[in-house]
Parts: structure tokens; C-alpha cells; sequence
């Protein structure tokens, strides 16, 4: 089949929201098994990512540029770097990673009920 290049941008754009959306809501305080589970989501997530040559780059920088699950400060700090690494070699323009609070809420509207509890 043809390489569909709106299919595949459109893939992307869904999959780094959720990428991204998630490491904004791992725990700032997380459990060793939360920081284990996160490194294997990414792990398995750059293994199985449905566009192959994609999968292939992203492994690659995973291997020079290891997911940090520490907390969600490292987390998300780390997934914005290898994303703007995606960005360079895409040609696309450097996303300034002090916006990612901004840019990322999951609508969930449960944070500061949790907090408040
Ligand atoms: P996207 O890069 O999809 O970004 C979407 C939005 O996220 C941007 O508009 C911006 O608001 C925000 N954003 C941008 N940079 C960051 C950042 N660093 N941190 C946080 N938020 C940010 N496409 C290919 O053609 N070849 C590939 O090899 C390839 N590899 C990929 C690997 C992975 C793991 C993923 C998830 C996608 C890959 N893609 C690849 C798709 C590509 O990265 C883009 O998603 C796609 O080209 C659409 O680009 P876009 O300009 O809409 O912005």
C-alpha cells in the first residue's frame, strides 16, 4: 500500500497528545512499581508504534536518550527532549518544553478534588 503522509501525521499528532498527556499525570511522588510501569509503557509503546520506520528512529533514541520515570517533573521533561529530537529530524520547529502545563490537560478535572481529599 501507499505511504499516506496525512494518515500518518495524523497518527503521530494523536499518539505524542497521548504521550504527553500521560507523563503530565504520572504521580509526582511515584512508587517504584509506578516509575517501572511507565518505563515499560514507553518501552513497548516505541516497539509497537504502528508506523515502522517511526518505531525504528524512536527505539534508536530511546537507546541514547533513556526514559526517565523518576518522577513526573523527569518524565515529561524527558518526553518533550526526544519529542523535539523527532521535531530535528523531521525538520519541524523546537517546542519550548516551558509550556508543557499548559499544553496538556487531560480533562479529567480530578486533580485538586484528589488533592483536596
Ligand atoms: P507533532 O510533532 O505531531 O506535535 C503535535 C503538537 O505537539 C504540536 O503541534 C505542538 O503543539 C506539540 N509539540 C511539539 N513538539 C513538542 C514537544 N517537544 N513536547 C511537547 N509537545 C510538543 N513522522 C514521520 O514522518 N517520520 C518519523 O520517523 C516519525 N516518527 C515518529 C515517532 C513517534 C514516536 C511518534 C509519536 C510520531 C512520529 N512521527 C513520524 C510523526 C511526527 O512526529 C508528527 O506527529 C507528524 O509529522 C505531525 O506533525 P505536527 O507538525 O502536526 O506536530
Amino acid at each position: 500500500k501507499l505511504e499516506n503522509a496525512t494518515a500518518k501525521a495524523e497518527l503521530g499528532r494523536a499518539s505524542w497528545k497521548l504521550f504527553h498527556t500521560m507523563m503530565a499525570r504520572f504521580p509526582e511522588n511515584p512508587s517504584a512499581d509506578d516509575s517501572l510501569a511507565l518505563k515499560t509503557y514507553i518501552q513497548l509503546f516505541a516497539r509497537l508504534y504502528p508506523c515502522g520506520d517511526c518505531a525504528t528512529h524512536f527505539q534508536k533514541l530511546l537507546k541514547k536518550y533513556p526514559p526517565q520515570t523518576i518522577n513526573r517533573t523527569a518524565a515529561s521533561g524527558w518526553a518533550c527532549f526526544v519529542h523535539n529530537e523527532v521535531n530535528k529530524r523531521l525538520k519541524k520547529p523546537q517546542f519550548d518544553c516551558r509550556n508543557l502545563g499548559d499544553t496538556y490537560d487531560c480533562g479529567c478535572g480530578d486533580e485538586a478534588k484528589k488533592k483536596a481529599e
